[in-house]
């Protein structure tokens, strides 16, 4: 739906008439698994798509569908599909675009789970992938073959924060018909748009900013009308990893509140990196919108502020980087992002653990990394830890 509302001001009311539901303020939780007909014809006409109207809660529900129609909006695409996870998604999109034998270029550093998937296909079902770093056009050029189907990105890397250029890489794929799917958890709607830039599908672990506030696990996909239908009646209705009604709604109460939260995560994290940065005991910091980011350039195109997560290498060994997280009492030691608390994680031996080594090396993921999602709190306060525990090394 096109609309001439303002980010701030769509997150808030997109998707949802109080006309519709008794003037409820709150999106209703339509918490049913089926929907009865009004007649034997009705039922033939719902199922034939003759009728509009909901059938059973796996194939749509109302509730997810407001939160659909919001994200789809948020992100600028004609569509979205709502997951019980954000892997759910994931896979529902890759299984959608790919067959056997065909081949993913993935950017070189992913979300652990997205490369054990990427493993599965290979093995089970000879679905290649290579990984590319996509710092150059012609990089990834020399890795298009002709049964290449998807170019899967994630920017920021995680954990390492590097950057794909979206722009260069959607200009790419449309010379040879390559789908663009990119992961944009890491920056939510509110920072970066990627559909904007030329990609086709757009990914969320809702878990993290959508949500916000660390009780739900979903994922959501935008892309066209077209695209997200066929999604809907292939790897969504038959694998089956839809969201529920309730925790639909609990995002639809996260969402209202995104812009004001990730203006925040940002303000924090600037604060933060700008400490880290001077520390005697920090190595490397990293950090999109720092003006000595490797990426900074590609920042500046593409996002709209640095968002809340912080990569950053202590001066020392694993051990050190252990000890260091021993330490923290405010900062909970947690995967996980995008939460009003702080989280604190150690990638090698958490998120990346299943990475081989030799791969993970080559991702630069050395075994002093941490990774940093700055919440909600004061930042002097969420400082004031990671300087004492640092002090304690
Ligand atoms: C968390 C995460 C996922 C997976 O999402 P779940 O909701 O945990 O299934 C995928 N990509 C990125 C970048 C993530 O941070």
């Amino acid at each position: 739906m096109k609309t001439d509302k303002r980010f701030d001001t769509i997150v808030i009311h997109h998707g949802y008439d109080t006309k519709d539901h008794l003037g409820s303020l709150s999106v209703p939780i339509f918490q049913t698994s089926t929907f009865t007909f009004a007649s034997a014809e009705q039922g033939e006409a719902r199922f034939a798509g003759q009728e509009e109207g909901y059938i059973y809660s796996r194939l749509a529900n109302p509730t997810v569908r407001a939160l659909e129609e919001k994200v789809a909006c948020l992100e600028g695409g004609e569509a979205a599909l709502a997951f019980s996870s954000g892997m759910a998604a994931v896979s529902a999109v890759l299984m959608a675009l790919t067959k056997t034998n065909d081949h993913i270029i993935c950017s070189q550093g992913v979300y652990g789970c997205t490369f054990g998937l990427l493993q599965l296909l290979k093995n089970k079902y000879h679905i290649s992938h290579d990984f590319c770093a996509m710092e150059t056009e012609e990089e990834l050029r020399q890795l298009i073959r002709p049964e290449t189907v998807c170019i899967y990105v994630e920017t920021p890397i995680n954990p390492t924060m590097k950057l794909v250029d979206l722009q260069m890489v959607a200009n790419v794929a449309k010379e040879y018909g390559i789908a663009v799917v990119v992961d944009n958890t890491f920056c939510s709607p509110y920072l970066q748009r990627p559909l904007s830039l030329g990609c086709d599908i757009v990914i969320h672990s809702a878990t993290k900013y959508i949500g916000g506030h660390g009780d739900v696990i979903a994922g959501i996909a935008v892309g066209t009308k077209e695209k997200m239908t066929e999604i809907a009646k292939t790897t969504q209705k038959d694998v089956g990893g839809v969201l529920s009604p309730f925790d639909a709604w609990l995002l639809l109460r996260g969402i209202k509140t995104l812009a004001v939260r990730m203006e925040r995560h940002c303000d924090n994290a600037e604060k933060i990196v700008e400490h880290l940065k001077r520390h005697p005991r920090v190595a490397n910091v990293y950090y999109p919108a720092d003006p000595s980011h490797r990426d900074y350039s590609i920042y500046e195109k593409q996002m709209k502020r640095g968002g809340g997560l912080i990569s950053f290498e202590i001066q020392g060994t694993k051990a050190d980087a252990q000890r260091f997280l021993n330490h923290l009492q405010l900062v909970h030691i947690a995967v996980s992002l995008g939460d009003t608390e702080t989280l604190i994680q150690h990638p090698a031996t958490m998120t990346h653990a299943v990475v081989p080594e030799e791969e993970r090396k080559k991702m630069g993921i050395s075994d002093s990394l941490l990774r940093l999602s700055v919440g909600l709190e004061a930042w002097e306060d969420v400082w004031g830890d990671l300087e004492q525990a640092l002090h304690q090394l």
